[in-house]
């Protein structure tokens, strides 16, 4: 009885644990999602919130589809999986958009009960340090790693060492199903009128087409 009492204690200290996938998912892709459910498992995260990004300031030298039709994709896409969510907190900002105020903002939200957990591509972790205040942001959550065909698994792991060392700051690595998909390269397929079949979810294929997108 006071054994169970104990434990009892013990669990409703647990943090809960939420992933934060951000993307421009334009479109999104199996990649994004094989990623998201990978780690999900692996660190017992309760959910996994997709945030399709606002006006991210790295991504100026191409013009993105309408947020709406990205957020629009991302709800189709993840539909399926109980423990996906998709939330609009950057597409309705105006400006740039910076990760770092998003998850100022969903840390005030959620209070200290939930751990936030970003995910990163192996290519967005490289990158990292060109982000938006990346001290400040290294320290206000955790960043997740995922493995992505043609990127070397050793430069990621070196990277993070150095990441965490010159920013005390808590990173991992976690190892996701290599597929080699980007929607550089579905936008791509559609311009030259290829097939996207089973790169995209099948309602997202349909709604690239219903409306037109990535034909120039
Ligand atoms: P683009 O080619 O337009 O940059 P993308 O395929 O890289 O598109 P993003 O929306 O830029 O997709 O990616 C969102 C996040 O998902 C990034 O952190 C990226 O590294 C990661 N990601 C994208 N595709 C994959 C994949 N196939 N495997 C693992 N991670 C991925
Ligand atoms: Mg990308």
């Amino acid at each position: 009885m006071r054994g169970n009492r104990m434990e009892t204690s013990i669990r409703t200290k647990e943090k809960l644990r939420y992933a934060i996938m951000g993307g421009t998912f334009d479109p999104i892709h199996f990649g994004h999602l094989a990623a998201a459910e990978t780690v999900r498992q692996k660190l017992n995260c309760q959910k996994v919130i997709f945030i399709p990004l606002g006006n991210p300031p790295h991504k100026k030298n191409r013009i993105l589809s309408d947020p709406t039709h990205r957020y629009t994709m991302t709800v189709l896409a993840t539909t399926s999986n109980p423990f996906f969510e998709v939330s609009s907190i950057e597409v309705n900002r105006e400006g740039y958009t910076y990760t770092l105020n998003t998850i100022e903002e969903l840390n005030k939200y959620y209070g200290s009960e939930v751990e936030l957990l970003f995910i990163t591509g192996a290519d967005a972790l490289l990158e990292i340090e060109t982000w938006y205040k990346v001290e400040e942001l290294l320290k206000l959550c955790s960043f997740v790693a995922v493995t992505r065909p043609g990127y070397d698994k050793s430069m990621l792991e070196q990277k993070l060492l150095y990441l965490q060392s010159k920013y005390n700051s808590e990173l991992h690595i976690i190892d996701v199903p290599g597929l080699n998909i980007s929607s550089t390269d579905i936008r791509e397929l559609i311009k030259t009128g290829a097939s996207i079949k089973y790169l995209v979810p099948e309602v997202v294929e349909q709604y690239i087409f219903k409306h037109g997108l990535f034909r120039e």
